[in-house]
């Protein structure tokens, strides 16, 4: 496939039809560059598709987006934010406070974020540590790893459950509850066009982050949700996809099974890893030998982390597929194939 891949200053806004805009908003010093953040008109203003990051180059791109979309920023009837990660829901807080507008987020996500509200720091660095020894990390690592700290997102002031239609007069647009990159990330299926706003579930050319935290948790099923939900996409039928990152593309429902088919590979090589390694593996160690866009040496903690966690929900699937189990009583913990 020919790369498509531009940066964020070759974006512009742009009029997809169907009363439809993209607005590429910047994700100021990360790689992924920008959100498209979607804004659907109506006749009493705009609902926005997800906000942006919370810094001030990513508010002045979005409102000066709007406008040229012919939208006022302070117009906006409502964002529907996907998911709670900080380039979707960073700027709804101060969308609302400059519009009135209402903010939307499913019940899972906003729970999260009350959580992250409620939570000390010093609580929140303690479990953070905890979570990594118990999978392997080493001191420096744990350190480098519990450093740092999110401002959570606004609590929105309307929850989202599976199959909601969202309040936009005139327009069908349903809520499609994806769950997996984060518990209560959705999908919008614009039921009058043919179209599916797809968040992070659905990327053309990157797949998702799929973890799970803490890594040794074993009362949930991250990935088994990620892959159930590609299905629950690919089931809706040939809709156009309007991802959050990357570019706009023909067929979800593909792009959902090809990704899925990506991660059952990567299950397969996973369980073969473990069966010739010979004894039993820490999350870390099994991340360590995984393959990553770069070497494991040259991932800094912070990236080490985040690939720890992506093992521990391949590893928590295959546990719960009886493929492979935990051995009991030891620490850190560790996974091996049933013999
Ligand atoms: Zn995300
Ligand atoms: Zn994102």
């Amino acid at each position: 496939m020919k790369s498509r891949r531009r940066p964020y200053s070759e974006q512009r806004p742009t009029d997809i039809g169907d009363g439809v805009w993209s607005v590429p908003v910047p994700i100021p010093g990360n790689p992924l560059g920008y959100t498209l953040i979607y804004a659907i008109e109506s006749p009493s203003g705009p609902v926005l598709v997800d906000a942006g990051w919370n810094h001030p180059d990513a508010w002045l791109a979005l409102r000066d987006g709007l406008s040229t979309a012919g939208m006022d920023i302070r117009e906006v009837r409502g964002v529907v934010v996907t998911h709670f990660h900080p380039d979707h829901a960073g700027l709804a807080g101060q969308v609302r406070q400059e519009s009135g507008a209402w903010v939307a987020m499913h019940e899972a996500d906003v729970a999260l974020i009350k959580n992250l509200h409620e939570i000390e720091d010093d609580v929140r660095r303690d479990s953070q540590a905890g979570m990594l020894r118990r999978a392997g990390a080493n001191t420096i690592e744990v350190e480098e790893v519990t450093a740092h700290r999110m401002r959570p997102p606004a609590l929105p002031d309307r929850i989202l459950h599976d199959r909601d239609l969202i309040d936009l007069p005139g327009r069908r647009l349903r809520t499609v509850w994806t769950p997996g990159h984060t518990p209560g990330h959705v999908c919008l299926h614009l039921e009058d066009t043919g179209r599916i706003f797809t968040g992070d579930h659905v990327l053309p050319g990157i797949t998702p982050h799929i973890g799970i935290y803490p890594y040794d948790r074993t009362d949930v099923d991250p990935l088994g949700d990620f892959l159930g939900s590609l299905e629950k996409v690919a089931d809706l039928g040939m809709l156009e996809a309007l991802p959050a990152h990357e570019w706009t593309f023909q067929d979800a429902a593909a792009r959902a099974r090809a990704i899925g088919a990506h991660h059952e590979e990567k299950l397969l090589q996973l369980a073969a890893l473990l069966a010739e390694a010979g004894e039993p593996l820490t999350i870390w160690e099994v991340a360590a030998r995984m393959t990553w866009n770069r070497p494991w040496e040259d991932l800094p903690s912070m990236l080490r982390g985040m690939a720890a966690s992506e093992a521990a929900a391949h590893l928590r699937t295959l546990e719960v597929r009886g493929v492979i189990g935990r051995t009991p009583g030891v620490d850190p913990v560790r996974f091996a194939v049933h013999s």
